[in-house]
């Protein structure tokens, strides 16, 4: 019952033309992809600026650009918890059965596996550019950051006026210091 259904989690702060390569690539593997945002009830802060919503909106766009096909994906948002021990079970709990993983987060690799849940580590494509740490500093130091993330994710990151978020979050943090 669980078929070929894959899940594929990322913070996805902001979605960014890897997580777009990865999910492509992992479509060619499974028939359905199960795509949880973590740390979905984090935000306003400078490594985790959007909302959980907001990473919908701009996952939801980018797939839609992407032409791929609706039925073949669902998007989670995924709270964090804080027992590591109870974790694969909330995980479970909020998505439909899947039968394999896919993830580079070793402490995720080592939760999947010991409940028998095999997992495989993504290749990463371009990773000096394409990575959310790099996407969040250029934007804060106003240099080019459009090219790295899909068209509809410019412009939902425009229109919820992430950028001014993430530039006046990094000043009240270096106010809070002085
Ligand atoms: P951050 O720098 O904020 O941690 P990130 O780029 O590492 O962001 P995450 O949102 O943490 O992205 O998501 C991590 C998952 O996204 C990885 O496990 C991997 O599957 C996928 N991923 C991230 N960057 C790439 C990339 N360049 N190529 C392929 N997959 C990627
Ligand atoms: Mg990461």
């Amino acid at each position: 019952m669980n078929g070929n259904r894959g899940l594929l989690i990322g913070r996805m702060q902001p979605v960014h033309k890897g997580h777009i390569s990865v999910i492509l690539d992992t479509l060619k593997e499974v028939d359905e992809l199960i795509i949880g945002i973590g740390s979905a009830e984090k935000s306003h802060t400078n490594s985790n600026p959007f909302t959980g919503g907001e990473r919908i909106l701009m996952l939801t766009k980018a797939l839609r650009e992407y032409n791929i096909d609706t039925s073949r994906y669902y998007i989670i948002p995924l709270e964090d918890i804080a027992c590591n021990s109870l974790w694969v079970g909330h995980v479970k709990m909020l998505t439909p059965p899947f039968s394999k993983v896919y993830s580079g987060n070793s402490l995720v690799q080592q939760l999947f596996e010991e409940v028998n849940i095999p997992v495989t580590q993504p290749v990463l494509f371009n990773r000096t550019e394409y990575s959310g740490t790099e996407v969040r500093k250029r934007i804060l130091n106003n240099e080019n950051w459009e090219d790295l993330v899909p068209q509809s994710v410019v412009k939902v990151i425009k229109d919820i006026k992430g950028v001014e978020r993430i530039q006046k979050l990094n000043k009240k943090e270096i106010s809070e210091l002085v």
